[in-house]
This record gives C-alpha cells, structure tokens and sequence, in this order.
C-alpha cells in the first residue's frame, strides 16, 4: 500500500525564503495566468501568499492541494503530523528541555521558538478529524498524527500534552542534543565542539530511550544527525544502529523511510542510510514510508523509489495505524 505518513501543513520561522516555497508550491495547483515576472504576475503572487494568510495552514483550501497531490501519486492513505512545537500548549515543554536561555544558543533558539509556536493543538486536531471522510470519500484514508520531540527526562510531562487527543500514531523524532537543535542551519557550526563518535553514540543512546519509552508508535529519521555531512565513518558506527535496531524490535517501535534529508539538507541522502536500513531490516524492525514533505506540491516524493528500495531490502508489509493500532499491510498492492 502506498502511503506517505510525515506530512507538514506549515513550519516557520517565517523568512523571506519561506514565502517564496509556499508560493511556488501553490503554482503547482493554482497557475497564474499572466507572464512570469511581470508586473501582473507579481501581483498574483502576492495575492496568493496574501489568501494562503487569511485561510491559514489548517483551512480546507490549503489541504485540497495536499489531496489533490495524493490522488496524483496514487496514495492510499496520508497522515499529517504537525511538530510538536508549533503549539502554544507545549511552551512549557519546549523551554524546559531545549536551550533557550544560554547565551552561545539559547537566545537565538528562544527567538526560532517565538517565531515557529504560534497554533493550538486542539485546532490542529479538530481540523484534521473534520476533513477525515471527506477524503474517504476521496478514496484516501487520512490520518492525525504528531512529530513530537523526545527529550530524556521529559516523558511524563510528554505523555501528558498528548494524551488528550485521538491521534492515529504519535512519531517519535530527536532533533536536539543537549538543548541544541542540530538541524538548525544557522547553527551547524556547534558539531565542531564536539567529538563525532562520542556525539553520534549519545545521539542514538537518546534514540532508543525514545524507542523505550512507549510514548511513540513510529520513531523517524533515526540518523538524522548526519543532516549537515558531519559523519565518522559507517564502519564504526554499525554496532550502533544494530543496537538501535535491537531496542526498536523489542520496544516493538516502527521506523520510517523518510527521504526529507535528501531532497532538503546537505548530506542528500534519505534516513536511514543503506548500511543503517539493512540492519534493520535484518533485524526485524517496522517500517512506514513518509515524504516528509512541508509544502502540498511533495506529498508522495520518492514514494515509488521508496516502496521499491524497502522490497529490494526485503521489506514485504509495511506499518500503518489506526488509533494507535498498528497493523502490517503488503507494502505493494
Ligand atoms: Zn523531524
Ligand atoms: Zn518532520
């Protein structure tokens, strides 16, 4: 079954960049009748960026290009996961776990945390359960689902801030280490403080206490932290990932094959790696197939190459959810 379960309906901070994605994603769907770069066009796009404004992510206009494009590339079923912390309801969470307050990173992570929390999560999941049959009657199932970070020491307050909503699946990411959000271009500079082995291993030590910790039905892009090329050499990493794929199996935790580091990020390549999938797959664990996509016009990207590289791999079911019921489904067919 062709499935895509890691979709974002927006994610700032809101740069100039950042109009100019949303826009372009837009032409995807909705082209604009006068010449590209005219005066005419301009005022097109802006007219578009200006009503992507006024309906807001959590709108069925904007969702329609989300079904429109998974009806293109033949999705059977779709989850939306926004990430945790674009919800007002997790200030407290995000401020006691992430750096915001050290004066290297803290104030330039507090400010990203300004700009990215704007919604409320019972907005989120009130919008997603109401859109629900009209994509059945679409022929796709969607579902609601949550990034949501992991952090050590962070479970209780974690299970709390989601245990009020219905959500499909709950996806369990790792996207700081220490308080530092690694994945934030700006700063990158902060994997030269640190020794690579010693990092990675407390990285994926952080990775499996997630696995562990029966808050999460999927954990996503579990080396992510290559993000910006800064790898030791695989070899000395395999003891790892077959410790990580150990705890995945026995927490019963899937994994996903998400392609977002490779078609956004530096390293160009999809989590997990060649060598990383193989273990896993050898060693039993779950898979799901996501496109980690930010914008409607990605939904489904690489969904063909990646149903294709799990089989290859061996991977002949892979995992969907229901209520945070799993169930193994033929990964073709
Ligand atoms: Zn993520
Ligand atoms: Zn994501």
């Amino acid at each position: 079954m062709k499935v895509d379960y890691h979709i974002h309906l927006e994610e700032g901070p809101y740069t100039h960049n950042y109009l100019e994605k949303i826009t372009q994603s837009m032409e995807h769907f909705v082209p604009l009748p006068s010449k590209q770069y005219s005066k005419a066009w301009f005022a097109e796009v802006v007219a578009q960026a200006h009503r992507r404004m006024q309906e807001t992510e959590y709108s069925e206009w904007w969702l329609n290009f989300y079904l429109e494009r998974a009806k293109q590339r033949n999705l059977k079923m779709v989850g939306i996961v926004d990430h945790l912390y674009r919800f007002n309801e997790t200030s407290d969470y995000f401020h006691t776990y992430m750096d915001t307050t050290s004066s290297e990173i803290g104030a330039i992570q507090a400010d990203w945390l300004g700009c990215v929390m704007n919604r409320s999560l019972s907005e989120f999941v009130e919008f997603i359960e109401g859109q629900k049959a009209k994509w059945k009657a679409n022929g796709i199932e969607l579902k609601l689902g949550m990034e949501a970070d992991y952090f050590i020491g962070g479970e209780e307050q974690l299970q709390a801030l989601l245990q009020p909503y219905p959500f499909d699946y709950v996806i369990g990411s790792v996207h700081f280490y220490d308080g530092w959000g690694f994945d934030n271009p700006g700063l990158q500079t902060k994997f030269l403080d640190y020794d690579l082995l010693e990092l990675y291993q407390n990285h994926f030590e952080t990775v499996k206490r997630a696995a562990a910790s029966n808050l999460f039905d999927i954990i996503a892009h579990l080396d992510n932290l290559k993000v910006f090329k800064h790898r030791p050499d695989e070899a000395l990493l395999r003891d790892m990932y077959r410790s990580v794929a150990k705890t995945l199996k026995q927490a019963d935790v899937a994994t996903e094959m998400n392609p977002g580091l490779y078609y956004r990020y530096p390293v160009k390549e999809m989590c997990p790696s060649d060598t990383f999938l193989d273990i896993l797959v050898a060693e039993g664990v779950p898979f799901t197939t996501s496109s980690d996509s930010h914008f409607p016009h990605d939904v489904g990207i690489y969904a063909d190459q990646i149903q294709d590289k799990l089989k290859e791999s061996g991977v002949k079911e892979i995992a969907v959810f229901d209520k945070r019921m799993r169930q193994m489904v033929p990964i073709h067919g």
